[in-house]
């Protein structure tokens, strides 16, 4: 067996990844994120190594516009990438939006297979490719980079679809996405499909083929490496696999496969693998949306052997049992655990060894964070580090001035105790002490409180607690969904602190100050 863990080998063919967690990610239910957090993704993915990032569909919303359009103008080192369907009002404001970036990508897409044709579009074929050649056409006007995707292509008729592949590429598309749009196709059957494109387009060596695969039968990642077995070129996947129902193909599973399998499958990517597990805990936290602890490649179980004969089989040689090893995807060696005597150069080091890269601001801020967490607990562990590190680190996240500020709480409580909450709360630098007794548990008295600054019901969809590490002393996070009456939209906040009380309070005025900013762009 050959195990390599190194990046990226010259000698194989190098595949094109193109990340859709801003994008497709965004649209999986609850994991929406605000332009601070959709900045320090991408800055993320920038440093993670992909190629191509989908920053949204500017024509959705003045939000998705918005955050397109910064990311284009701030975040360098990849292509930018923006949705319009084949419409000019969608093409010409993706491009408003993409203008400023260093390497702007206009997708368009149209469906083609026959059920969206007759129940959805009502077009004939010869219609379709006459909407989808104008629309590669107006985003070629402005620009050279232009994605095509022919939507639930894996269900087109083939004949049809090798019609409209050789017709969008002659208008100008440098890249053909073939979509598994609903997540239906066997790997047998794309790498057929791939394959029959490659022998019947005539001009199909003008244009990159990509490939995007939805997992609803759990084959999105096979299905991405038997089109690109076939010959694709480009790859469309997002960290933790996130997207659309049960999502999209999973960037560090996909890519993880290439380079452990590199020796079988001669392909690689640009991706610095060590990065990826920083970038998966990123995109959890942003989102609120768990990794599992099975997760292949960055789930918490993923490296850890339990059975005896396992755990004595890679003490004596590791890769009895392991095909990749922890540290190249980003794991720590070992939990080394620092305390309040341990100085800014350790904690520096062990930050870098985590996958993260700060500023001496950033660090300077961290080291602060660290040093009062060290004061109320003994041990720090690199899971409280990660929570350090993810408050200290997005410079984006600056806060709004119309923004809550949490200061201080008293509580009562207990089983016999009528609850009474008095919160300290400051708005525009003026401080505010709501106070509220009664009702069912600390929880219930908290948003009474809460209640009466805000002036919007607060409904309460979904709330978690856990503990950041182990040891009773540990910091607990508290994360929060408000729910908004009349509408589906959900709002997430979330709060970490040795109290478990004063974290579900942060959470609950992080979700609000959300469903405030929200308002005050609509
Ligand atoms: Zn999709």
């Amino acid at each position: 067996m050959n195990v390599t863990n190194q990046n990226a080998d010259d000698s194989c063919r190098r595949i094109v990844i193109f990340d859709t967690t801003l994008r497709d990610g965004e649209q999986s239910p609850g994991a929406s994120m605000n332009l601070p957090e959709k900045l320090q993704v991408a800055e993320a993915l920038v440093e993670l190594g992909v190629d191509v990032i989908e920053a949204g569909f500017p024509i959705a919303s003045p939000g998705d516009f918005e955050s397109v359009r910064e990311i284009s103008r701030i975040v360098k080192g990849a292509s930018v990438c923006g949705l319009a369907r084949c419409v000019n009002a969608d093409i010409d404001r993706a491009w408003e939006a993409l203008k400023e970036a260093e390497d702007p990508r206009i997708h368009v897409f149209l469906a083609t297979s026959a059920v969206h044709r007759e129940f959805k579009l009502r077009m004939t074929q010869d219609e379709i490719i006459a909407k989808a050649v104008a629309g590669v056409q107006r985003a070629k006007g402005y620009c050279s980079n232009v994605e095509f995707s022919p939507e639930d292509a894996c269900r087109t008729e083939i004949d049809f679809l090798c019609r409209v592949v050789e017709a969008t590429i002659d208008a100008g598309a440098t890249t053909v996405n073939i979509p598994d749009t609903v997540g239906y196709t066997t790997p047998p059957e794309m790498e057929a499909r791939i394959r029959s494109l490659i022998e019947r387009v005539p001009n199909i060596d003008k244009a990159v083929i990509s490939i995007h695969c939805h997992n609803d039968l759990g084959m999105a990642v096979a299905n991405s490496l038997a089109a690109v077995t076939a010959g694709a070129g480009q790859i469309e996947c997002s960290i933790n696999g996130l997207g659309e129902r049960a999502g999209n193909c999973s960037l560090e599973e996909v890519v993880m496969a290439m380079r452990t399998r590199r020796d079988f499958l001669k392909v690689d990517t640009r991706i610095v693998s060590q990065k990826l597990v920083a970038t998966s805990r990123l995109v959890s936290k942003v989102t609120g949306l768990k990794v599992p602890r099975n997760k292949a490649i960055v789930g918490q179980n993923a490296f850890a052997h339990e059975s005896g004969v396992h755990q004595d089989g890679v003490l004596k040689e590791r890769t009895t049992y392991e095909i990749m090893s922890a540290e190249s995807v980003g794991f720590a060696k070992n939990d080394l655990v620092l305390g309040k005597h341990s100085g800014r150069a350790a904690l520096a080091d062990r930050i870098k060894s985590l996958g993260y890269e700060l500023t001496k601001e950033q660090l300077d801020v961290a080291f602060e964070a660290f040093k009062s967490l060290a004061d109320l607990k003994k041990e720090v562990y690199d899971a409280d580090i990660i929570e350090i590190v993810d408050q200290s680190s997005n410079k984006h996240a600056a806060s709004r001035p119309a923004d809550w500020e949490y200061i201080s709480y008293s509580l009562t409580s207990g089983v016999d105790d009528e609850p009474a909450v008095k919160i300290v709360l400051a708005h525009e630098n003026v401080e505010r002490i709501v106070e509220a007794k009664g009702g069912h548990g600390p929880i219930d008295v908290m948003f009474k409180a809460i209640q009466q600054v805000v002036n919007f019901p607060l409904t309460l969809k979904e709330f978690k607690i856990e503990a950041v590490s182990g040891g009773s002393d540990a910091q607990g996070s508290a994360t929060i969904f408000l729910e908004e009456p009349n509408s589906s939209r959900t709002y997430r906040g979330r709060g970490t602190s040795i109290d478990v009380f004063e974290a579900a309070l942060k959470a609950l005025v992080e979700a609000v100050n959300r469903v405030q900013s929200a308002h005050a762009d609509a």
